[in-house]
């Protein structure tokens, strides 16, 4: 039983809401075990996303949610909260991919971390993601320590102590985070945020979630179950899913 709350259906916009292709989603996710789905679009690809065929596409044993994974950038919360009044949305996701205009994330650009200072570079990420929280904008906060993705690690500070912090504001909000298994298919090896920040997590009582970041439906739930295992292991016993933006809690089971 997982719930996997962060699948990507027109993946960067080379693929289209259509049923067959929704239909291999919603198939992988029940092949392996999946009880929750929330498919979520880069908030770029809202045009594409086609809330009827979701609405139509519902299944006896799945719950199907619909979310919109936004670029927070610091400048844009009034857009942000516009866009997401106009649109019939389960939960919102927000996550940081951009310092200033550098997509750290991206393949291509991954080279600007040879030019920088590491600690700072984790400090500028970090402030964003403080942003991010205060913003007070999103349900879910997406893959909390992301700027890890090739592999850097801060000298002065050590992660947990640069996202402490955060977990605090974190918990002055009703914010959920999402445990992304993506991480572990990427050079840094680890899921997001790494198990010493989710251990802090669980101390302080913060609500989780977990997803995949599929981008194929071949990649629906990969990593999911180490994530459980990770998750149960820790104490955590349910996971946050929504409906109409309001959260309910599913059991964690292995
Ligand atoms: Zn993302
Ligand atoms: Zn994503």
């Amino acid at each position: 039983m997982l719930v996997d709350y962060h699948v990507h259906v027109v993946a960067h916009g080379e693929y289209h809401y259509r049923e067959e292709w929704l239909n291999q989603y919603l198939d992988r996710a029940q092949q392996r075990g999946v009880q929750a789905i929330g498919l979520i679009e880069h908030d770029q690809f809202r045009e594409k996303i086609d809330w009827k065929l979701i609405e139509a596409s519902k299944r006896p044993d799945l719950h199907i949610a619909a979310g919109l994974e936004i670029d927070f950038v610091p400048g844009r919360e009034e857009s942000i909260k516009r866009m997401i009044d106009q649109l019939p949305l389960d939960f919102v996701m927000g996550s940081v991919h951009f310092i200033d205009d550098w997509a750290f994330d991206h393949p291509d650009h991954r080279a600007g971390f040879d030019a920088l200072d590491i600690d700072q570079v984790y400090s500028d990420y970090y402030v964003l993601i403080d942003k991010l929280v205060k913003s007070r904008l999103f349900d879910i906060i997406g893959h909390l320590d992301l700027i890890k993705i090739w592999g850097h690690r801060p000298h002065k500070k050590d992660s947990l102590q640069h996202v402490q912090p955060i977990l605090h504001s974190i918990k002055a909000s009703p914010m959920v985070i999402e445990i992304n298994s993506a991480g572990l298919r990427k050079p840094v090896q680890e899921m997001y945020p790494c198990r010493q920040i989710i251990e802090k997590m669980f101390q302080l009582g913060l609500p989780v979630t977990m997803g995949s970041d599929a981008h194929h439906p071949d990649q629906v739930a990969e990593g999911l179950a180490d994530v459980s295992r990770t998750l149960w292991s820790i104490g955590y016993r349910k996971v946050i899913a929504f409906k109409g933006r309001e959260s309910y809690p599913l059991p964690l089971a292995l």
